[in-house]
């Protein structure tokens, strides 16, 4: 039988990350830290480099995946800018915004799913930026989890989920933002479009381009408050956590609830509480909520509760990131 390998988790030295430079200009898989969720990168000219990431991830190959660069002069290299992405790279990169562009011929097919388009996103992490300068050239990199789970935010959580599929995990600590990045299709500069909301707001996003920006609504249902129950078996194969996910669009201070049922509320409430109520920011702080949401979905997805209630968050902005991951995870 092959041997599996075993994932380790390298702390952010010179000489560690001058070793997994050179792992993945050998054409190997590393899971690196990023300010919005781990990524699984790979050289992203490199198809049989990236093919591994669709094989370790289990993900279909009609999924495309982001190009991370460190340097604008990268971009013309991938992409075919125009005026529209250069004020939104000038405006937002480094940051959580990646922009969707035409794509060049030396990206290959199997990163943008055949399609004629490229995303790109340049990252503000400060260790994911040295080794993208130390391999020179462009990332592939999703979120570095099995297909359909949750996404990771620490480097234990890459391991948990694919510490027999890589060897190679950057630590750079929790990440800082905690959702994947806003995603914009730039192509139309005349129309762009929301493809994915993130940290960077659609107001921003309008506010810096000086025109309004459209949503395109997503493959995923968009039921907006579910009180239905899912079954367990059908979230297991296809949907973020394994238990399933309710959510409301308030829930009381003190909710009451059977013990083997999770409240997660927006803020912590005064005096003591039951040993199932959560809350995801103790003042109800949209960017620490954000911060924390997916490693409080893993720490309640370990089997002690049949349901996880979650109230949904409130305003708009960061609230709409928070909450489309939220559908995403409570949808069948
Ligand atoms: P992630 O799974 O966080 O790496 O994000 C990848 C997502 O980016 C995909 O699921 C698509 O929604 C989006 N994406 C990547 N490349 C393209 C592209 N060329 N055109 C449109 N959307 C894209
Ligand atoms: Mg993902």
């Amino acid at each position: 039988m092959p041997k599996r390998p075993v994932a380790r988790i390298y702390p952010g030295t010179a000489r560690h990350l001058a070793t997994l430079a050179r792992r993945l200009s050998a054409g190997e898989l590393v899971a690196v830290p990023t300010e919005t969720v781990y990524g699984l990168a790979a050289n992203a000219l490199d198809a049989r480099a990236c093919q591994k990431i669709f094989t370790a991830k289990g993900r279909p190959t009609t999924d495309p995946l982001i190009v991370h660069i460190h340097a604008l002069a990268q971009l013309v290299d991938i992409a075919e800018p125009n005026k529209a992405a250069h004020l939104l790279a000038k405006k937002f990169w480094p940051g959580p915004l990646t922009l969707v562009l035409p794509k060049k011929s030396v990206v290959p097919a199997i990163v943008s799913a055949g399609l004629p388009s490229v995303a790109v996103r340049m990252p503000s992490h400060p260790l994911f930026r040295r080794l993208l300068k130390l391999v020179g050239v462009p990332l592939a990199a999703p979120s570095a989890n099995p297909f359909g789970y949750v996404s990771p935010t620490t480097a234990q959580h890459v391991r948990d989920g694919l510490g027999n599929k890589i060897r190679y995990i950057l630590d750079g600590g929790p990440a800082h933002i905690g959702l994947e990045s806003t995603i914009v299709d730039v192509r139309d500069p005349a129309r762009p479009r929301l493809l994915r909301p993130g940290a960077i707001t659609r107001a921003e996003l309008e506010f810096a381009l000086g025109r309004k920006v459209a949503i395109t609504a997503r493959r995923t249902p968009q039921s907006a408050v579910s009180q239905a129950q899912l079954a367990p078996g059908l979230l297991a194969r296809h949907y973020s956590p394994r238990t399933p996910i309710v959510l409301h669009a308030t829930l009381p201070g003190r909710p009451a609830g059977a013990r083997d049922e999770a409240w997660v509320l927006a803020a912590k409430p005064k005096g003591s509480t039951a040993p199932n109520v959560f809350w995801l920011d103790a003042h109800g702080e949209l960017r620490g909520a954000a911060r924390r949401l997916f490693a409080t979905l893993r720490r309640l997805d370990d089997g002690r509760f049949k349901q996880i209630h979650f109230a949904l968050a409130r305003g708009g902005g960061l609230a709409d990131a928070i909450n489309d991951r939220l559908r995403r995870a409570a949808a069948r």
